[in-house]
């Protein structure tokens, strides 16, 4: 009888044990590493983003995409214009000669390129898709993910098409005007070119002319007392896609004698005015000024500097103007007032006899007396209310459709911004803060937030030749 010494039973049971746990060990990483790898493929490909074009590809569009890899390695990334199933090229990352590929951060890059009617001749009007495909590495590069990103859009390569619907345009230096005319597609933006000074224009509806006529349009426009007598005035128009073009029409512009006024400037006025507005005009600050500067350095900077941020800030006020005409008939004049000072005047300033300072006065000045009411010269809505630099107290009405009117140097101030006012209402009282010597109004008409002769607006056979007129025969019949 032989028996299996127990020195051999431990060893095969051994053996066993550690060819188990070998087993085991490898089915378990081969479980991890199967679920690793089946997990890293649900995790996303790279992120696709397309900012460019919106709605529309014209005739001079681009594109502009980003692709995010996150933590893995960018692979590959295709763009194509799609239409009618056929798929243009527009970019791969291996190639890059047709758009420009950078590096946005760490995992982004950003391409942009040409997608033009010259570059892809083969397109038509109509349905359009830009796909953008890309894929990234995941698990040390063992997998691949991809992505892709789809934008459906429309296709419009005609320009869009403007005509003149009135006549007889006639401009004074420094004053404006009013076009009529058609723009399709009706959805274009468009209106006036006088040199590089835009005009917007808006429907005829908005300025009551009684249309069932959506592609009718008017804009006004001014030749500005800084602009040449010969600078190029064109409508032009801009549709969605980007398309644009423009359409010449038949007008005179007429010269304007401007004044000329020498001003002469005492220690009494300089006390007067430049500690008030130094105090009352944070803008001030923002100018360069030398520490030891005198009462007439800090005026010149005030008459200059100061000057030209409040004609910013007016500027900009001119976007917030009502897409509807407020106003009908003649702009009302300060009542039995002295005209003391005219539209663009240029001004000499002299200080003990010497010319110290030039500037263009960009208003009317109308003295009655000391505080009277100021009423406002058309119905509106008030826009600024407010202390504003040389202007002192200060009140802009929105007319509509870009016009504005100023009124300026008043002792109070007794609207809001917000304020709708109906022509007459009372503004506040006339009085001499900011850069004024005595009690009177400063009245300015703007026309996009520029200065324009307010005579004009104040003369109703103006207002009937270059507006009304115009208007009445554009109705509907
Ligand atoms: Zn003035």
């Amino acid at each position: 009888m032989a028996f299996p010494n127990g020195q051999s039973t431990t060893r095969l049971y051994n053996g066993l044990v550690i060819r188990l746990v070998v087993a085991v060990i490898v089915l378990v990483s081969l479980g991890v590493a199967g679920s690793l790898y089946i997990n890293a493929g649900n995790s996303p490909g790279p992120t696709i983003a397309i900012h460019q074009p919106i709605g529309f590809i014209g005739g001079t569009s681009h594109f502009e995409v980003s692709i995010d890899s996150g933590d893995g390695l960018l692979t590959s990334a295709t763009g194509t214009v799609e239409q009618n199933g056929i798929s243009h090229p527009l970019f791969t990352l291996s190639n890059s000669t047709q758009a420009n590929i950078t590096q946005e951060t760490e995992t982004r890059i950003r391409v942009i390129g040409d997608l033009t009617r010259e570059l892809y001749p083969e397109l038509a009007p109509g349905p359009i898709s830009i796909v953008v495909r890309a894929s990234r590495s995941v698990l040390f590069g063992l997998r691949e993910q991809e992505s892709t990103a789809r934008l459906d859009l429309e296709a419009r390569f005609d320009p869009p098409r403007l005509s003149v619907a009135s006549s007889f345009h006639y401009i004074n230096h420094g004053g404006a005007e009013l076009v009529v005319y058609h723009i399709r597609p009706p959805d274009a933006e468009s209106g006036v070119f006088v040199g590089d000074r835009f005009f917007q224009g808006y429907p005829a509806t908005a300025a009551g002319v009684d249309s069932t006529d959506e592609t009718l349009r008017v804009a006004l426009f001014a030749v500005l007392h800084d602009q040449e007598l010969n600078e190029p005035i064109r409508l032009y128009a801009r549709d969605a896609a980007g398309n644009e073009a423009e359409a010449n029409f038949d007008y005179r512009v007429f010269p304007k004698e401007f004044r000329r006024s020498r001003i002469p400037i005492s220690d009494g006025f300089l006390d007067k005015v430049v500690p008030e507005i130094i105090s009352r005009s944070n803008e001030f600050r923002t100018l360069p000024m030398p520490p030891d500067a005198g009462p007439l350095e800090k005026y010149l900077a005030i008459n200059g500097g100061l000057r030209r941020l409040n004609a910013e800030r007016i500027r900009a006020l001119a976007a917030d103007t009502a897409d509807t005409r407020l106003w009908t008939g003649p702009f009302r004049q300060l009542a039995n007032s002295q005209v003391e000072s005219g539209f663009a005047d240029h001004r000499t300033y002299i200080y003990e006899g010497r010319d110290v300072d030039q500037q263009v006065h960009l208003g009317f000045d109308l003295a009655v007396t000391a505080n009277v009411p100021i009423l406002a010269a058309q119905a509106g809505r008030v826009v600024w209310a407010d202390y504003l630099g040389i202007y002192g107290n200060c009140v802009i009405i929105d007319h509509g459709l870009g016009l504005q009117s100023l009124y300026a140097h008043l002792s109070t101030i007794g609207v809001q911004t917000g304020d709708t006012v109906g022509p007459d209402d009372e503004l506040g009282r006339s009085g001499m803060t900011g850069l004024a010597g005595g009690d009177h109004l400063h009245f300015a008409t703007l026309l996009n937030g520029w200065p324009v002769n307010p005579t004009e607006w104040w003369d109703p056979h103006w207002i009937e030749d270059r507006i009304t007129r115009k208007l009445r025969l554009n109705q509907a019949p």
